[in-house]
């Protein structure tokens, strides 16, 4: 039969499977003629990534005119920061992951979704090239190419090991659901290997070293929640072996929690020393052998130093992954770190594609250069300095565009203009004292070469899945009525607002039901009360009912009958 033969419905699958390279799961076969001229008038937009910002996109995206093909390795979203709670069995693997299937499925508009990784991104020709997943449970992959008309890259990072020797081999990573499950086993695992018969001591205690790497929020949570488990779980199991067990803390830096107020570091230090974590700061990890652990002592005179250990975890920070490298060199931006965007979070060197999450940052030179014109324009006089009144204009016409400044000033203790005043040898008392622009702007570009300008946490990449969405919702209306700021008219003027940042704050759970909380407005709350803000955020902040119910369920199960210690 020719295609003119086919009943309609038949018709519109083959549409769809044209257009889309294949998959149909989504798709409803509505069958009517007016929808298939519907489905072709359609702007594709292929969004890669199922993490915070490709959902909080997803969820988002309301407007029936664009069809979605979805591609992402996982078939599920991860609710990362109860990642912890997964590796000591407080909360379950399944309690926070919601498949990508169920979010897609409630929306107005078709989404399609293929497990598959993209490897390739040709720009040129709008097209993504695609292989089936590798970590699923079947042989052989395919490959497959999908167009575009949008495309979304929010394919997050990799762990960063920087190099280290050994580090791949032997550590254990905190980035998924599977590191987190695999770090439940292998705790459990240690247990039971120091319980066996013959080991000698020395043996045991190595076997019972737990070491983590990198004190920052992740570290600092996980060895707080094995803390948890080891003392009101495991040694109530292992009487025998229970005295032989020993967490440490490795950092590099002078201190862990570094991003948080100073306060919030002090009381995790000193709680940790308490309760005999060993946080070792200034010890670099230089090589990772299957038993051992070299650092070099930073604060004596670089010693090298070889830790016995049984299990190490590695967290210290994030990568760019290579298909993204390859992407980024394609485009010249090849030097950059991760892709840069403008803060419409398009990415520079291509048409209609956008970055958003932990893969992408706002491009900081771009961001220096307005600052400069900012400056110049309230020179009028072309003096080369300003007024304090001036000054303080020039900050709040920065702050306005990149509320990102405010935000690094107030969590590098900078409180206010004053501070950065007196760094940049200027008195704010005398109204009348006049600043050179040429020392502002050191101070200024001191401050940008220090800031990533948005932090790679969930916050960011969710708020910045909700803004795009917006914009596409809104993408026609913008087109005829630009909203960009009055003030950057002209060619800067963009279809719609940049994107702002609102910081809502950020937890560090300590262990013993105790979190810190450092809230807007330099509110710090550290505590048991601190604790229960962190379990009501989170259970608010689940993508579903299901996994609030589910992980509601774990908190309480945990709180009766207390963790699971079976190795399963
Ligand atoms: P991700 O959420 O990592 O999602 C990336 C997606 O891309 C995944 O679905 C992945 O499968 C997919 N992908 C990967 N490769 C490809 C490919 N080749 N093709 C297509 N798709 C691909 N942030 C906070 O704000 N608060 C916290 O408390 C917090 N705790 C954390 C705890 C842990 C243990 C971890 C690891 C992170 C935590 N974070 C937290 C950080 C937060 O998880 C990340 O910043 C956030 O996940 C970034 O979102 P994203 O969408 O950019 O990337």
């Amino acid at each position: 039969k020719s295609f003119h033969d086919h009943p309609s419905h038949v018709k519109l699958i083959l549409i769809c499977t044209t257009v889309t390279g294949g998959g149909l799961l989504a798709y409803s076969d509505a069958g009517s003629s007016a929808a298939e001229v519907a489905v072709t008038e359609r702007k594709k937009v292929v969004v890669l990534g199922t993490g915070w910002a490709a959902t909080s996109f997803l969820k988002n995206l309301n407007n029936p005119k664009y069809e979605v093909q979805v591609v992402s390795p996982r078939n599920y979203f991860a609710f990362t920061p109860l990642l912890p709670s997964v590796t000591c069995g407080t909360v379950e693997a399944r309690s926070i992951v919601e498949p990508v299937r169920n979010i897609a499925n409630k929306k107005r508009v078709d989404v399609l979704f293929n497990e598959a990784e993209c490897v390739k991104i040709d720009a040129e020709n709008r097209k993504v090239y695609c292989r089936s997943n590798s970590n699923n449970n079947l042989n052989g992959q395919e490959e497959f190419v999908v167009d575009y008309d949008y495309l979304i890259i929010a394919v997050g990072a990799n762990v960063n090991t920087f190099n280290t020797p050994g580090v791949v081999e032997n550590c254990h990573f905190l980035k998924e659901v599977e590191d987190a499950q695999k770090i439940r086993r292998t705790v459990i695992d240690c247990f039971e290997r120091a319980n066996l018969p013959n080991l000698s001591e020395e043996e045991k205690k190595r076997i019972l070293h737990f070491a983590i790497v990198g004190g920052g929020p992740t570290g600092v949570e996980f060895a707080a929640s094995l803390h948890d488990f080891v003392k009101e779980d495991m040694i109530k199991l292992y009487p025998g072996i229970k005295d032989l067990v020993k967490i440490t803390l490795l950092e590099a830096g002078d201190h862990i929690l570094s991003m948080f107020d100073k306060r919030i570091t002090a009381f995790a230090e000193d709680k940790f020393q308490r309760e005999g974590i060993d946080v070792k700061t200034g010890s670099m990890v230089v090589k990772v052998t299957d038993k051992e652990i070299s650092t070099k002592e930073l604060k004596n005179g670089g010693e090298i130093k070889a830790i016995p250990y049984g299990m190490a975890v590695w967290s210290t920070g994030i990568g760019t992954r290579p298909f993204i490298k390859d992407f980024m060199a394609q485009i010249g931006q090849a030097r950059r770190r991760a892709l840069a965007t403008d803060e419409w979070l398009r990415v520079e060197g291509c048409d209609n594609v956008y970055a958003l999450g932990d893969c992408a940052t706002i491009n900081q030179r771009k961001v220096m250069e307005d600052i400069a014109a900012i400056f110049k324009k309230a020179d009028k006089d072309n003096s080369g300095t300003l007024t304090v009144k001036e000054f303080q204009e020039v900050m709040n016409d920065i702050v306005e565009r990149y509320p990102q400044v405010e935000l690094y000033l107030k969590t590098n203790q900078m409180r206010d203009i004053s501070d950065l005043l007196k760094s940049a040898k200027g008195d704010v008392k005398k109204e009348s004292i006049e600043l050179n622009i040429e020392e502002l702007k050191a101070v200024l570009s001191k401050v940008d070469s220090q800031m990533k300008f948005l932090p790679a946490t969930a916050q960011v990449a969710s708020q910045q899945g909700t803004y795009l969405a917006k914009c596409f919702n809104r993408m026609e209306d913008c087109e005829k009525n630009p909203e960009g700021p009055l003030r950057f008219r002209g060619e800067g003027r963009h279809r719609f607002k940049p994107f702002r940042y609102k910081h809502l704050g950020q937890f560090a759970p300590l262990g013993g039901e105790q979190t810190a909380a450092q809230l807007p407005g330099d509110w710090v709350s550290i505590g048991h009360s601190s604790q229960w803000l962190w379990y009501s955020v989170y259970a608010s902040k689940q993508v579903s009912w299901r996994t609030r119910a589910l992980v509601v369920s774990d908190w309480t199960r945990r709180f009766v009958f207390g963790r699971d210690s079976s190795r399963i």
